[in-house]
């Protein structure tokens, strides 16, 4: 099994969905987000400004030389004891009475309604108060005067300055700053008051409130999300709808007209299941159709001209056989005697041919016997050609009786010849002797018609050292026949 089909399956479809979706979901948070940051940025900034200058605009509204007056009034002991009697009893009669032997307190009230006024105007506003901050490492803070409805015993209230605050001179300039405190969320910034004499009396302090800014920041970052989701999912669809409909759709048309593609032997197109979809766009998927289509008639086309050679070839084969077959029995019948079924003129002319390349090459081992039969021309003369014929092929059935198993070759009218190796050339001389009795027996049989008392001279020569041709031997051969058939015609006289 192949280790890919062990992993789990996960098709370009999931893997295209989830890239798309990953990239929409990173984009659209990134926009989100970035927009977030922008906007949040910019409401923050302009929250800072709007504080900073209500404390600029509240400062440059003051009567700072009153306020000064103020100051000095409340720093004095006698106030401060004053102050922190009126606190315990809660009576800020005390201390009203204390302002106006002073001359102080009508102005008190006009200052603190101008306060309020300005407070109410401007609806953001959570704090505006007056304090007298102490200077550089003091680590209290004087109140003055407050918008809100606090008593009068409250002005020369000295409160532990804020963390943030501590070693922060008066003087300084210090930036608008928005914080989460036990009184919400507050953007608050502060702006110093001087007299006409240029001297640093108190500072103006403002708190815008946050807290409906950061539910609204909360609530926008919250739509930005859900927007994103929505934003993402829509896009998935259209993907999917997309990738689908141009992708894993004709992928999956594809798929199936290549499972049927099933070649057999000599097939149109069509039958041996050619793809054949309707791919409609033109692109990549189209590319991928078009080279499947062409590869699988390239290997039909191939597989049929294979299937053509082969039957041609085979037909070749076929034709070349016959011919073959038909060569051979010409051939055979071109080196064979009609009358006796022997090898002929020809064939032993082959032999003899055969019998020198054996001589050359080396060392042959065979023998020829030489026959010419007895007194053919009686019989043909005294009972006619056909008794003649008749003689001739029982003289012949002899010679090939004896020498079976070597070739026999009727070279003449009378005439034969065989070639003996193996087993017939060990025995020859044995063989003679049983063919010459063979002949002497059907010779003096006189109760058998003269046709068929076979008789013929013989003569036997093998191949000796030293003879260059077949010719040498048979020569010897014919002589040796000829010197019998001398002694057979002397006898018969
Ligand atoms: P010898 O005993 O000395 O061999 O004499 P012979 O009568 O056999 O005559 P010879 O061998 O000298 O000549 C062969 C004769 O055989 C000559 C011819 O008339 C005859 N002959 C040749 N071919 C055929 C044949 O196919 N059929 C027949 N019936 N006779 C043939
Ligand atoms: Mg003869």
């Amino acid at each position: 099994m192949e280790v890919n089909a062990l992993k789990a399956r996960f098709t370009l479809e999931s893997k295209m969905y989830i890239f798309v979706a990953a990239v929409v979901l990173f984009t659209a948070f990134g926009v989100a987000l970035f927009s977030y940051i922008i906007s949040s940025n910019q409401m923050e900034s302009f929250d800072k400004r709007i504080t900073q200058d209500s404390a600029k605009n509240y400062a440059s509204l003051t009567d700072a030389d009153y306020l000064k007056r103020l100051k000095e009034a409340v720093l004095s002991e006698e106030y401060q004891q004053l102050r922190a009697q009126a606190e315990e009893n809660d009576d800020e009669a005390a201390v009203i009475s204390y302002l106006k032997d002073k001359g102080l307190w009508e102005q008190y009230e006009t200052e603190r309604n101008k306060l309020r006024a300005y407070a109410e105007n401007i609806s953001d506003i959570k704090y505006l108060y007056i304090v007298v901050w102490g200077v550089d490492d003091s680590i209290y803070n004087m109140y003055l005067l407050d918008a809100d409805d606090v008593p009068v015993y409250e002005t020369g209230l000295y409160e532990e300055r804020e963390q943030e605050f501590i070693n922060v001179s008066a003087y300084d300039e210090v930036e608008p700053d928005i914080s989460n405190g036990s009184w919400g969320w507050l953007c608050s910034a502060y702006s110093p008051v001087y007299d006409s004499e240029g001297q640093l009396i108190c500072t103006v302090g403002c708190d815008l409130s946050m807290d409906d800014a950061m539910v609204n920041r909360r609530a926008y970052f919250l739509s930005l999300i859900i927007t994103t989701v929505i934003l993402t999912l829509i896009i998935l669809a259209g993907a999917v709808k997309f990738v689908h409909k141009t992708v894993v759709s004709p992928l999956t048309k594809l798929t199936d007209g290549m499972k049927r593609f099933d070649p057999q032997d000599g097939q149109g197109y069509e039958e041996a299941g050619v793809i054949k979809v309707d791919v409609k766009s033109n692109d990549e998927i189209r590319d991928i159709y078009e080279e499947t289509r062409s590869m699988q008639v390239r290997i039909i086309d191939h597989i049929n001209s294979i299937i053509r050679i082969t039957r041609e070839k085979e037909m070749a084969e076929d034709v070349v056989r016959s011919k073959e077959q038909e060569i051979g029995a010409m051939s055979r019948k071109a080196y064979r005697d009609s009358l006796t079924g022997v090898g002929n003129k020809a064939g032993y002319t082959e032999k003899m041919a055969e019998l020198n390349e054996a001589i050359t090459r080396g060392d042959p081992e065979f023998a020829i016997v030489m026959m010419d039969i007895n007194k053919l021309k009686t019989v043909n003369d005294t009972y006619g050609h056909a008794a003649g014929d008749m003689y001739i092929k029982g003289c012949c059935m002899v010679f090939c009786e004896v020498f079976k198993h070597s070739p026999v070759y009727r070279i003449g009218g009378d005439e034969f010849v065989a070639v003996l190796t193996g087993g017939d050339y060990k025995d020859r001389f044995e063989k003679l002797e049983e063919m010459e009795s063979k002949f002497a027996k059907t010779e003096n049989d006189t109760d058998l018609d003269h046709w068929l008392r076979f008789s013929a001279s013989m003569g036997m020569a093998e191949y000796t050292a030293g003879d260059k041709t077949s010719e040498e031997i048979f020569r010897r051969a014919d002589q040796l026949m000829y010197k019998h058939k001398q002694e057979y015609r002397n006898k018969a006289r």
